[in-house]
């Protein structure tokens, strides 16, 4: 039986200190970190318990954005005024997560580190996986990939990234504060995570030691017309199969400026940049819409298991404009 060590931090700088030794990993709801520590996927040789630091805050920016902790719970985010007044799609991303049991558990740094949920990685007794086992292959290539990726994959893996918030947070041009052994850093939402190229075992930029101690939305009027939309098999505690988040600034049934990000179609939330080029200026209307709805999966390399995704994840990016438009008042 291997031996765990178990610390709690006192402060950002100690747990820092606690987390130098190799195979350190930092806990915080635990939610995802102790179904892979049971299943052997997962092997920490000290936890370093980051749960009580004083990270868990969700305040105002005197530039109208938004702190969030990185120790705030999914539900505290969900249910906080302040995301669902201004920043509505983040709110109804987190509430189309998980139950209520793990939103209450859940933080928001370890939202954005869990890992994915490919049927082939969360089995090491019976399959190879180059993420959980890098250079041993990949059995999704053979095997079923309803859930896989169609954009961005590589060779050595097709595994899609299963967190929600994050799709929305792409969407809000987040940015992910990090502390560590040489100091303080921030990284914009949407290089946080990799694509999986030849090192599918590496999910996200983070370094050795850091933590991520807070995730910070810049001011964004229009998020307050904004949406999140989850296609999925069934109707709750399910990952996505597509998801979209969409922001719209409308102006006299014109797009001013839009911001979509998709989930459960690539290795990290996909921003859909093309597709927001198309759209801004543009007065609406349905061919508008449809022809965004293309260009978002523009690039797409789908499996014959999960083909279906590219006129899925088309036709969701249509409803969630549509949704975001009639909102505001206009007619796609
Ligand atoms: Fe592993 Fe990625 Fe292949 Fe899934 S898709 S089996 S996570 S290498």
């Amino acid at each position: 039986m291997q031996s765990i060590f178990y610390d709690r931090a006192r402060d950002v700088n100690h747990a820092i200190e606690l987390a130098r030794e190799p195979g350190a990993k930092f806990i915080g709801g635990g939610t995802n970190l102790l179904d892979l520590y049971k299943s052997g996927i997962e092997k920490p040789v000290r936890l370093v318990d980051v749960s009580r630091l004083a990270l868990s805050r969700i305040e105002a920016l005197p530039d109208g954005g938004l702190r969030i902790g990185a120790m705030a719970t999914n539900t505290a985010v969900a249910t906080s005024p302040l995301v669902r007044q201004r920043y509505r799609v983040l709110s109804e991303a987190l509430l189309n997560g998980a139950t209520t049991q793990l939103r209450n558990m859940a933080t928001v740094g370890g939202n954005l580190l869990q890992r994915t949920r490919c049927y082939y990685f969360t089995d090491p007794a019976f399959s190879h996986c180059n993420k959980r086992d890098p250079g041993s292959g990949c059995d999704a290539l053979d095997g079923h990939q309803r859930i896989h990726a169609i954009l961005g994959a590589s060779e050595h893996c097709i595994a899609t990234h299963p967190s929600d918030m994050a799709v929305a947070l792409a969407a809000l041009d987040a940015v992910v504060l990090l502390q560590g052994p040489d100091g303080e850093r921030q990284v914009p939402l949407v290089d946080f995570h990799r694509l999986p190229e030849d090192h599918p075992e590496i999910d996200t930029v983070i370094r050795p030691g850091e933590l991520i101690t807070a995730v910070e939305l810049p001011p964004m009027p229009f998020a307050r017309n904004s949406h999140y939309l989850k296609v999925r098999d069934r109707a709750s505690y399910a990952f996505a199969l597509v998801s979209v988040a969409a922001a719209v600034d409308l102006e006299h049934g014109s797009i001013r400026d839009v911001r979509i990000a998709l989930g459960g179609v690539a290795h990290k939330p996909w921003r859909a940049a093309e597709a927001e080029t198309l759209l801004r200026g543009q007065a609406v209307s349905s061919e508008l819409l449809a022809r965004a709805g293309e260009a978002a999966v523009n690039g797409a390399r789908p499996y014959p298991g999960n083909a279906f995704k590219v006129q899925l994840a088309q036709r969701a990016v249509v409803r969630a404009l549509q949704t975001v438009i009639r909102k505001s008042g206009g007619q796609p």
